[in-house]
């Protein structure tokens, strides 16, 4: 099953989509107009959409309860900027740091991209589809620009990274390029860009930066991108759940160099940040109401600092280049005489010193690099979520080898069967690719045993596509036909649906304590067919007075990522927003939990949090 800001069955999130790999930090969102996808779309901050001239969702937006009038902001204005951003956790959270960074040297950011003078684009590679978006909004963009109009246009994230100047000899309406390896460097392009209108390549574009660090541990100590996640200024307007939900980025980039996956091409090697970094940004977002934080790496578990062995100058520790999995699996003994945080560790100090946050949460788990360490401090800890998402990406020995995954299927299952014995609440989902080169129907019904043994609550399935910049490009064949794929892909959504069904029945009868995060999907299609346009959480609207609602249908999530979808009165929904509520569960579909309200404010065994949820 694929999932979107409510998962949905199919054969692909959108008709057609291919997506070549599982980019582990990814909800990406299949939503048309899909801007922000995960904090927008899945996190469904934007109803009614209106197209503009770039075939974006122009909204009313339902957290921010200003509503916006082009006509209030002047074209001619200087410094409007739009970011529009494709895929993954991580490019929202660089996004968001972009933002940050260019809201303190004066840029204002616009909602509509009609009304900016600077257009950034942060792009993914990893699905074929977002690349086909961004290159279509980069092609509008070009239109306007041959028009006359004074755009400056630039191009930040993976595709940047991996296409390189190719991308602006190809579209030379391009001014700037900027790799998400460099981000710190942007204010200075966008300075040459917009004052000086730089022509030379070398003014424009910032690149290849994880090249040279990938080898070196100075670079990565001197790493300035660190800089941008310690001067993160978060805007609550602008997070989910009203501005309680946040993620902290624990590692940048990867070392694991899975065949099929671009990332550690686009995002480098794989860089640590320093424990006391984190729970600090932890407790800052804390001291701003946030009470979810997921925290966010590629290989999130593999997280494993050496105290000392990276220090700035002044003899603080900095970023460091991980350490090598041999490492990792001998454990502490690697490091005898060495301080170190591991990943438990880490869990375990944002647990105990910063407790105002109800619910941790970590994405992506790679299956290798799960030691009891980390399930045992789960099981000690109530507001680590019991939640792990844990791709197995294949059930066949022979394709895991081929691409390059490291484990074995009975390794993957030990691991599995080790977390439910550690956990036995825990929810577990995870990706599936099909189609991968070579992928016989004995391989593909290895991948069927898979899901059904290991009955995951949901499992985001891709049919292969071959990635530009990936070893399997190169190495391997795209010999499975597209009409064979699709019906892996459609035999693999049903087997999951089914499982699905299964496991969210067994819910029914149960109280569960679910984050309210937004306005659920069907309430969202409600409004629009109204021709209702949203003004905020009060249940105002637009729309006709015969149809204005009374009740508002919400969607939150339990602690083990169930959706669960609860009807309250619309006058009550702006302040349940953001809180943590107790719904006694009343239905169930494939897809999510129907409940009602019992209390709305779930009974929470830490008192002092009460003036958080209450606020
Ligand atoms: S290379 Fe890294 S980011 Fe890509 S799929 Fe493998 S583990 Fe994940």
């Amino acid at each position: 099953m694929t999932e979107t800001h409510e998962p949905f069955i199919g054969p692909s999130p959108v008709p057609g989509t291919e997506f070549a790999a599982a980019c582990p930090t990814r909800r990406h969102s299949a939503a048309l107009g899909g801007t922000r996808p995960h904090s927008e779309t899945l996190r469904g901050a934007k109803p009614a959409p209106q197209r503009t001239s770039l075939g974006r969702n122009r909204h009313a937006t339902l957290y921010n309860r200003r509503v916006r009038d082009p006509s209030q902001s002047s074209p001619e204005q200087r410094g409007a900027v739009y970011l529009e951003t494709f895929g993954c956790q991580m490019n929202e959270l660089d996004s968001e740091l972009v933002r940050g960074q260019l809201v303190a040297l004066g840029y204002r950011f616009v909602e509509s991209v009609d009304e900016a003078q600077v257009i950034l684009f942060n792009t993914c590679s990893v699905r074929e589809q977002a690349e086909n978006k961004a290159y279509s909004r980069i092609g509008l963009v070009g239109k306007r620009k041959r028009a006359g109009e004074q755009i400056v246009l630039g191009v930040i994230g993976c595709m940047a990274e991996r296409d390189g100047v190719d991308m602006i000899r190809r579209h030379p309406q391009i001014d700037l390029l900027c790799g998400p390896g460099e981000l710190d460097r942007l204010p200075q392009l966008l300075d040459n860009a917009v004052r000086t209108g730089a022509v030379d390549v070398a003014d424009r574009v910032a690149l290849q930066g994880n090249s040279t660090r990938r080898s070196s541990t100075l670079s990565a100590a001197e790493d300035n991108l660190e800089l941008l996640d310690l001067s993160r200024a978060f805007d609550p307007d602008r997070a989910a759940a009203g501005g309680r939900s946040a993620y902290v980025r624990i590692t940048r980039g990867c070392n694991k160099f899975c065949t099929y996956c671009v990332v550690p091409n686009t995002r480098g090697a794989e860089v640590h940040r320093p424990p006391d970094h984190i729970v600090e940004e932890c407790r800052r977002l804390a001291d701003h109401g946030v009470i979810e934080v997921t925290l966010l790496g590629q290989t999130v578990n593999h997280y494993l600092y050496v105290h000392g062995s990276a220090v700035t100058v002044d003899g603080r520790d900095a970023p460091q280049v991980g350490p090598g999995l041999a490492s990792v699996r001998k454990g502490a003994s690697a490091f005898a005489g060495q301080r170190v945080t591991t990943f438990a560790d880490l869990l375990r100090r944002i647990h105990e010193e910063v407790p105002q946050i109800l619910r941790l949460r970590f994405v992506t788990s790679y299956p290798r690099d799960f030691g009891d360490d980390i399930l045992q401090v789960l099981a000690d800890s109530p507001r680590i979520c019991r939640y792990l998402h844990v791709p197995p990406q294949s059930g066949s020995d022979r394709i895991l080898r081929m691409m390059n995954r490291g484990y074995s299927v009975g390794e993957y299952f030990e691991f599995i069967e080790r977390a439910r014995t550690f956990l036995p609440d825990v929810m577990i989902s995870g990706d599936l690719i099909v189609g991968f080169p070579t992928e016989t129907e004995e391989d593909f019904q290895a991948t069927v045993l898979l899901l059904e043994r290991v009955r995951f609550k949901n499992c985001f399935i891709f049919k292969y596509s071959p990635r530009p910049g990936t070893t399997a490009i190169e190495r391997f064949v795209d010999d499975v036909a597209e009409v064979e794929k699709r019906r892996r892909n459609n035999e693999l959504l049903a087997t999951q649906s089914r499982i699905s069904s299964e496991i969210h029945a067994g819910f029914v009868g149960r109280t569960v304590d679910a984050f309210i995060e937004r306005q659920s999907v069907r309430e969202q299609k409600q409004r629009r067919r109204a021709g209702m346009v949203q003004l905020g959480w009060e249940g105002r609207s637009e729309g006709p007075a015969e149809v204005a609602p009374t009740t508002m249908q919400l969607t939150g999530r339990t602690a083990g990522d169930l959706i669960v979808a609860v009807d309250v009165p619309a006058n009550d929904a702006g302040s349940l927003l953001g809180r943590v509520v107790r719904v006694e569960v009343v239905g169930s579909s494939p897809l999510l939990l129907t409940g009602r309200l019992v209390d709305d404010v779930a009974p929470t065994p830490f008192p002092f949090v009460e003036g958080v949820l209450s606020r």
